[in-house]
């Protein structure tokens, strides 16, 4: 992609007021684009990051056993109200069609999914059952001011599991907790807190949440610094500095972003719809179900919050935009400008996801500070100084070296 090309610049100056970074980093790096408190345009570059993620989210569902399917946004009042939460649920957004009828912009799919599998399962040999979307969420948050950290519409991941028992649910349960845990690590956050919301005797339900550290983050998490341990702060009775029941190391307190919630949903929805099928006794049951949320725009977001400096965005290597970042200096040289194209298709012809700042009037210094704000990981500069070489620095690192072309590939 030629920067010059490129829909979405960055921007120097934003008069509007930021209270999260990756809300001001996202929209001056030229990501996102807001429309109005909580609702947002994704660009080329925020959309190319939001696919891998959702790529990433897509492989390791499917490697569950899963299968991805895809239902509406909008649903009947009637649906609603057959499982008690089109009075109860406040953040519901809703409206009405020209002949009187009332309709939900879904903020979750349990009221679709359970009627559509009701469909389709029958007996055991039905079960068990794995269907997932990503699709956008609507919810009317009271004040939506974090960026795409909280959006009124949002994009969410959620996979609904439907089995015979509830051991089953819990094998398959633990399955997605190793799955979340891989897809956070490929999108680069591999310090996840897990929290547990309930007391996990068998009888009552489960529900965790996955959750990332940062100030910018909504929720009190009380966490052991030597191990896994972490609980939501307003549940508990530790405090900082308490040491962890579970290992004796010492608890601390940080704020964190819940990226991902997962549920134990009991017989709650087969039973609001009648969903049963016929047990190896010929028995009709209610299936156990599961209900397993990531809000993947809620994610992209918290990745930069983590993932900067004070020059911009730092994108791990696979879900940045592109790969490599090529600036082009000096361009009215001819030389450095033949060079600069040839090293840009040659990477292109080896599959390389590339931006090359074909820019021709725009100074040295707005280039360097384009691409950190950008924060693609690898940054490549030609021009005059370097010769028939190319300059090589990581995002990350704050000296470069010189290379030639045949070592290029080798070391993106
Ligand atoms: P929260 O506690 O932050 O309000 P939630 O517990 O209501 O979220 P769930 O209903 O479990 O969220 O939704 C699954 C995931 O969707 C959440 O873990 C979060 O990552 C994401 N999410 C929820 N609400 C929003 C929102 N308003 N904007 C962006 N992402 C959201
Ligand atoms: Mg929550």
């Amino acid at each position: 992609m030629l920067y010059s090309k490129l829909f979405g610049k960055t921007k120097k100056k934003v008069s509007q007021q930021f209270e999260a970074k990756s809300h001001e980093l996202l929209t001056k790096a030229g990501f996102i684009d807001q429309v109005a408190s909580g609702i947002f345009n994704f660009l080329t570059l925020g959309k190319k990051v939001l696919t891998k993620i959702e790529n990433i989210i897509k492989e390791e569902m499917n490697a569950l056993g899963a299968q991805e399917i895809l239902m509406p946004s909008l649903h009947p009042k009637t649906l609603w109200q057959q499982t008690n939460r089109w009075d109860t649920v406040d953040v519901l957004f809703k409206t009405e069609s020209q002949l009187g009828q009332e309709y939900a912009f879904a903020p979750t799919h349990e009221e679709t999914v359970t009627p559509l599998a009701k469909k389709f399962i029958k007996s055991y040999k039905d079960l068990p059952l794995a269907l997932y979307h990503i699709t956008a969420k609507f919810r009317d948050e009271p004040r939506p001011k974090s960026g795409i950290l909280r959006g009124r519409e949002f994009g969410m991941k959620d996979l609904y599991s439907f089995h015979e028992n509830k051991d089953d649910l819990k094998n398959f349960y633990q399955k997605v907790i190793d799955a979340y845990l891989k897809i956070f690590k490929r999108c680069g956050l591999s310090n996840i807190k897990i929290t547990e919301a309930s007391g996990g005797s068998f009888t009552k339900k489960f529900s965790h949440e996955f959750n990332v550290l940062t100030p910018a983050g909504e929720v009190d998490l009380l966490y052991c610094q030597k191990c896994s341990f972490a609980q939501n702060e307003e549940i508990n009775q530790l405090k900082p500095g308490d040491s962890c029941p579970k290992c004796k190391g010492v608890l601390k307190k940080d704020r964190a972003i819940e990226v991902g919630n997962i549920f134990d949903l009991g017989t709650r929805f087969s039973e609001a719809f009648d969903l049963t099928y016929t047990d190896k006794k010929g028995k009709k049951q209610y299936p156990f179900m599961g209900c397993y949320g990531i809000g993947t725009t809620r994610l992209l977001g918290a990745i930069v919050e983590v993932s900067n400096d004070e020059k911009g965005i730092i994108w791990p290597f696979d879900i940045s935009p592109y790969q490599v970042h090529l600036l082009g200096l000096d361009l009215k040289d001819k030389k450095v400008k033949n060079m600069s194209y040839n090293v840009y298709h040659q990477l292109l012809n080896h599959g390389i996801e590339i931006l090359f700042d074909d820019r021709e009037e725009v100074s040295a210094g707005e280039k360097f500070a384009d691409a950190d704000l950008i924060g693609i990981p690898i940054r490549l500069v030609i021009s005059q100084k370097t010769g028939k070489k190319i300059e090589f620095k990581k995002r990350f690192e704050k000296t470069p070296l010189i290379i030639d072309f045949s070592e290029l590939i080798s070391k993106i």
